[in-house]
């Protein structure tokens, strides 16, 4: 039989025409997801072939259904190259095995929910108690949600002011309810590469698996240089996940987990013939799933290899540092640490007077109105009482070196346009909600809804979310008891996607 229709070409019609022109008029609304001007969400080679490969291989995958590789052995083989290529790069061995998944988020809660299984078929008796997963407080949120949909506690380990974790902190928690210790490399937040080797060694030494989060890390790092051991490499790391949707280019939905040990790995793995239905065998979240980004992954990473990969992280390093001796130079900030990677967060350099500090919220406000979006990050108080502070975060992708001087320039400008600001305070309003008794009573939609608009987020009518200024609202939500900031977030969100005259 045929796999392909024949190649007739189809004429659109003039409603699809229109169809796809509303689209395109939709899409010119979004942030530009090419040229260097937005420093977090997308990651562009600034290679044009790259998109076209990736979009026409996502089109040969496009009816696919990715749920049974026995029945489109297509998709077995991709995924198949793909784990070989990131078993390779990330020094995994023939004990190693691997699943490609939808995203980051996907790999890290499939490795929690493996690390679960494993740990309560260990536990003698039916476990009374719930499963630990100990961390670094800067693990990526993706340990909160698998924390939260799991049913494990997240047990998180402070950092000191530079984003460090001391490996003695984390081991100093092991117990017989830990199911995984996880560390990053590097972290989201600041860019730290955690003591994966001392962590991990002392990991196995304990009985405990440790899975490495290199998400954002394990298609850059491979060839950064200079990195101390931090995957398959270092003994006791049981499984790892990296990205092929962030440095390794393709669209979104795809990440790979690599796995030590295969009846570690099958417990990632859900099967049931325990209903009248087709027998049901999931290595994913998902069941009936695209195979496109798989494709449009697959067909990056050919096309690059090796060298390919090698070059584009190379601009990412000359990028990385000459961003950072920029903004070393700049009164008033200061890079937090010593980053492993193409990501930096700024704070206020607290060392010079009130009057030559920079706030890094402000300063991002101004850069966005100069043409480049950064990432703000609120402060943050450890469980320790300690706290980070409020930063704003880089990612540094190939095609910022395109971008270099002009991004140097909006940098400096932005911060000499703001020095000497004090940041946004939103602590009067907080303690004015305080004394209605907000935070006592059940924050209905509505309720939500109301207050959005009186901090000016999800006016309706006027196209736009979020307030022009972010540093407001950053503030807001730093301050704001964490349940009641969430559940205003949930707010926003649904929102928009509930019919705009409801709005
Ligand atoms: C991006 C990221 C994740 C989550 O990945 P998504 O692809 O956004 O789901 C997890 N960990 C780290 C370190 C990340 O950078």
């Amino acid at each position: 039989m045929p796999q392909r229709r024949a190649p007739e070409v189809v004429r659109l019609s003039d409603r699809s025409t229109a169809i796809l022109e509303r689209l395109a008029q939709l899409r010119a609304a979004d942030a530009a997801t090419h040229g260097g001007r937005v420093l977090s969400y997308v990651y562009d080679p600034g290679l044009a072939e790259l998109d076209e490969l990736a979009g026409q291989a996502m089109r040969l995958m496009q009816p696919v259904n990715g749920l049974d590789p026995t029945v489109f052995p297509s998709v077995a083989v991709l995924e198949r190259e793909l784990v070989g290529f990131a078993t390779r790069m990330l020094h995994g061995d023939e004990t190693t095995v691997g699943t490609v998944t939808s995203g980051g988020t996907e790999s890290c809660m499939l490795a929690v929910k493996t690390a679960r299984d494993g740990w309560a078929a260990r536990a003698a008796q039916p476990p009374a108690s719930r499963a630990r997963i100990v961390a670094p407080v800067t693990v990526h949120a993706a340990f909160h949600k698998a924390a939260a949909y799991f049913g494990l506690d997240l047990d998180l380990v402070p950092v000191d002011a530079d984003g460090v974790v001391a490996a003695a902190d984390i081991i100093a928690r092991f117990g017989a309810d830990v199911a995984l210790v996880v560390v990053s490399a590097p972290g989201y937040p600041f860019g730290m590469l955690d003591p994966i080797a001392e962590v991990a060694a002392a990991a196995a030494d304990a009985g405990i698996p440790c899975h490495v989060d290199a998400c954002i890390g394990g298609f850059a790092l491979p060839w950064w240089g200079g990195v101390p051991a931090w995957d398959l490499a270092a003994a006791g790391v049981t499984s790892i996940s990296a990205d092929l949707h962030k440095y390794g280019y393709a669209p979104k939905g795809a990440s790979v987990l690599l796995q030590r040990d295969r009846d570690r790995q099958r417990r990632q793995y859900f099967a049931t013939v325990r209903w009248p239905g087709y027998p049901v065998v999931n290595p994913t979240l998902l069941g009936s799933k695209s195979a496109t980004a798989l494709a449009a992954a697959w067909a990056i990473v050919q096309h690059l290899g090796d060298d390919g990969f090698a070059g584009l992280v190379a601009s990412c390093r000359r990028s990385t540092e000459q961003l950072r001796a920029g903004i070393d130079g700049v009164t008033g900030l200061r890079v937090v640490g010593e980053p492993t990677g193409p990501l930096l967060a700024v704070a206020t350099d607290l060392a010079v007077p009130k009057r030559a500090r920079v706030d890094p919220h402000r300063w991002a406000d101004r850069v966005a109105q100069l043409g480049f979006t950064l990432q703000l990050q609120p402060g943050f108080e450890q469980p320790d009482g300690t706290r980070l502070p409020p930063t704003t975060h880089l990612t540094i992708t190939p095609v910022t070196e395109q971008r270099l001087p002009e991004l140097t320039e909006a940098l400096t400008r932005a911060a000499d346009d703001v020095r000497g600001r004090a940041p946004a305070d939103m602590r009067l309003a907080v303690r004015a909600l305080r004394l209605t008794g907000a935070f006592r009573r059940e924050l209905t939609a509505q309720r939500a809804q109301a207050l959005l608009r009186r901090f000016g987020v999800g006016r309706p009518g006027d196209g736009k979310t979020l307030p022009a200024r972010m540093a407001p609202l950053m503030a807001l939500l730093e301050q704001l008891p964490p349940e009641f900031a969430e559940r205003l977030l949930i707010e926003v969100l649904a929102r928009q996607v509930e019919p705009a005259a409801r709005r």
